[in-house]
């Protein structure tokens, strides 16, 4: 199982001390209030309150009015953002999840009820929870796949998966290469310079020595993130850089992690005093190969797609044992990296065609 061990790592919402709970003055409490769920907790869900016109952001616990257990019909009126208009029972336990936006009314200071879901961009479920979907986390901008230039040296197969989950799923990929201390310029470009040729951002960071905090920082902002990457290294540490504040417990390389400890509803957006908001995901799902066909798989290796354009001689090419295939003689003059096309071959095994 991928390690995604920030979770495991961070303290429920309520022993942190970066929560403010401010009060909904008595004069507003008429009207419906926006904001984003933070965090869903044995049935209630810890909502940002967008900052209202002093500008002072508020955190509101909600629950859900009953008849949103249902599922919904939208209306498609204009620019507004739709709305429910026709609500069926539904048996889906994530009708509000993590990252959600909603409308609410206020009930009383500090609390209120959830009324409407907007549609959601996108959601990240783990599959079979008590033989469900569980929804982890919804609308979700960027996966911040972090791992470390050594000590632990970097799987670079394991950075070609990520990736390819990330395409697969419409999300951003950034990559961190962390504990950029730990080597010089030579084995660096050598570990990751070929991503960066192919188009993908790549920070070179170091939690330890302060080393790119600040465009990890900006990298964040106003958007939400998912960390994820191998244990031990730096997603903790880097943070804690970013946000002093969190206090985060770090481990040794090796160290095994905290997995299990926690029960599964700890679900949660961090918000970051920088802007943005950081998604604590375990064990977002991986690359779904057995629902992917081999062409699927074929675009998200971004750097193969400008080829698949030219045809190779045979029009059904599976561009492995083939004859003039465009994509071979790309990897042949060099134009895709060898590992890469092998990084895909060997996915391309798993997929269902
Ligand atoms: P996580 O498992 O990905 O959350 O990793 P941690 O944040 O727990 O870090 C694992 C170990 O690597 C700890 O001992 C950290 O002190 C160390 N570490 C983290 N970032 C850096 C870095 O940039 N440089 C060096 N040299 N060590 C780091
Ligand atoms: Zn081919």
């Amino acid at each position: 199982m991928e390690t995604n061990d920030i979770l495991t790592k961070i303290p429920p919402v309520s022993d942190r001390d970066i929560t403010t709970v401010d009060l909904i003055p008595e004069s507003e409490s008429a009207t419906l209030f926006e904001g984003l769920v933070l965090r869903v907790d044995s049935g209630l869900y810890i909502v940002h309150a967008d900052p209202d016109k002093n500008n002072s952001p508020r955190r509101v616990v909600c629950s859900l009015r009953g008849n949103l257990r249902k599922n919904f019909t939208y209306s498609t009126s204009g620019s507004q953002p739709r709305r429910v208009m026709k609500a069926k029972r539904s048996h889906n336990m994530d009708v509000v999840a993590v990252g959600d936006r909603v409308r609410f009314t206020p009930i009383e200071p500090g609390s209120g009820i959830i009324e409407e879901v907007y549609p959601r961009d996108s959601h990240f479920s783990r599959s079979s929870f008590r033989g469900r979907e569980q929804t982890l986390v919804t609308n979700l901008d960027q996966l911040v796949i972090v791992f470390a230039c050594a000590e632990p040296n970097p799987d670079l197969w394991r950075l070609d998966r990520w990736l390819a989950s990330a395409e697969s799923s419409g999300l951003e990929p950034l990559i961190v290469a962390n504990k950029r201390d730990r080597v010089d310029e030579a084995t660096f470009a050598e570990r990751f310079e070929a991503f960066r040729r192919i188009g993908y951002r790549v920070l070179e960071t170091s939690a330890k020595a302060d080393l790119g905090i600040d465009d990890l920082r900006t990298a964040l902002q106003g958007r939400i993130s998912a960390f994820t990457g191998p244990s031990g290294v730096g997603k903790s540490s880097l943070l804690n850089a970013l946000q002093p504040g969190l206090k985060l417990a770090t481990g040794e390389v090796g160290e095994t992690t905290f997995k299990g400890k926690h029960t599964t509803t700890v679900r949660e957006l961090i918000p970051l005093e920088s802007g943005g908001w950081v998604a604590d995901t375990p064990g977002l799902r991986q690359l779904d190969l057995l629902n992917m066909t081999r062409g699927d798989l074929l675009n998200c290796f971004i750097e193969f797609v400008p080829f698949l354009d030219t045809a190779c001689r045979f029009r059904n090419c599976r561009h492995d044992n083939e004859p003039d295939c465009v994509l071979k003689e790309a990897v042949a003059s060099g134009e895709i990296s060898s590992r890469r096309y092998e990084s895909f071959l060997q996915l391309a095994t798993q997929t269902k065609d």
